[in-house]
């Protein structure tokens, strides 16, 4: 199984990388996990949007799946024009409002928008296929509906957790993968609301905890420190961690 980010600056784009968006390939299998602002222009250089197999969103927020607008258009106006029908695209409950209020240009449009040439709207399930790769979803604790996910393939697990403060539902989600892919979007010192992001420092709790094999940490905005953010989690987790960074592959 083979992940390559597509985007991994917490919150909004960055100087150095578009939002988060992720591309977990396997065997014949391509799935975009997010698409937040910036990633389509990322995938493109890795493949042909119109060969994705499917979309998973973790979340409604921006940074996650703004770029799905642009994706749209390209499937919907290529002049080579839509080769598989409908992308089956899971998400949270309100994915269809929430990505044709994204898409219209004001109310009136939005009435009239219809987006099922392009997508094929599924829910997000406790446990699903997609293609070859199987995906588990987990709650987790955000400001709104939110999924860590857990991707197998051939025995090898890559966990990601998506936009959460730290949460019970982590321990199942990380528990044993080969591969956490955990956001670490802020300083552990400070006053941070509860149920919105992780620090370094939780990052690293979540994976020495699980016995991950090894930790990639994302989702680090531009205004965070991105070595305080590996030195924290470094103080928490004695395995291998590091930093992802925009266009990079890494094997689970
Ligand atoms: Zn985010
Ligand atoms: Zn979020």
């Amino acid at each position: 199984m083979r992940l390559t980010v597509l985007g991994c600056s917490g919150s909004v784009p960055g100087p150095d990388s578009p939002a988060s968006g992720y591309l977990v390939q396997a065997g014949s299998t391509s799935v975009a996990v997010d698409l937040g602002n910036g990633t389509l222009g990322a995938l493109q250089r890795v493949l042909d949007p119109f060969d994705l197999d499917a979309v998973v969103l973790s979340h409604l927020h921006p940074d996650h799946c703004a770029d799905v607008s642009g994706l749209i258009v390209y499937r919907r106006y290529h002049p080579a024009g839509p080769r598989r029908g409908a992308l089956p695209l899971h998400g949270p409950s309100g994915a269809v409002e929430r990505l044709r209020a994204a898409y219209a240009t004001d109310v009136d449009d939005r009435l009239v928008t219809d987006l099922s040439d392009v997508f094929d709207f599924r829910p997000m399930h406790d446990a699903f296929r997609l293609g070859e790769l199987e995906i588990g979803a987990v709650r987790v604790d955000h400001p709104c509906e939110a999924y860590g996910l857990r991707v197998r393939h051939e025995g090898r697990t890559l966990a990601y957790t998506g936009d959460t403060g730290p949460c019970a539902a982590l321990a199942a989600l990380a528990a044993g993968a080969d591969v956490l892919l955990a956001e670490a979007s802020w300083p552990h010192d400070g006053n941070r609301p509860s149920g919105v992001h992780l620090s370094g420092q939780q990052a690293g709790e979540v994976a020495a905890r699980a016995g991950v094999g090894r930790l990639l940490l994302t989702h680090v905005p531009p205004w965070t420190d991105p070595q305080q953010m590996l030195a924290e989690a470094r103080s928490a987790y004695d395995g291998s961690v590091d930093l992802v960074c925009a266009g990079a592959s890494y094997q689970v």
